[in-house]
């Protein structure tokens, strides 16, 4: 099981990752800021990266 031993919410950097939470399930899920999408871990269901829908 992976659990990360800082749970600070809301001061991050663009850089980094940062939490999205599934509209699937409500678990919040670890994104990087160049990650296209991920898959839910607990439903499978797949998340686009919200500060990338605006590009392209
Ligand atoms: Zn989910």
């Amino acid at each position: 099981m992976h659990k990360c031993p800082r749970q600070e919410h809301g001061n991050w950097s663009p850089d980094e990752e940062f939490e999205v939470v599934c509209p699937g399930c409500g678990r919040s899920m670890e994104f990087f800021k160049d990650e296209e999408k991920r898959r839910c871990r607990n439903c499978g269901q797949i998340l686009t990266n919200p500060i990338l829908q605006d590009a392209g």
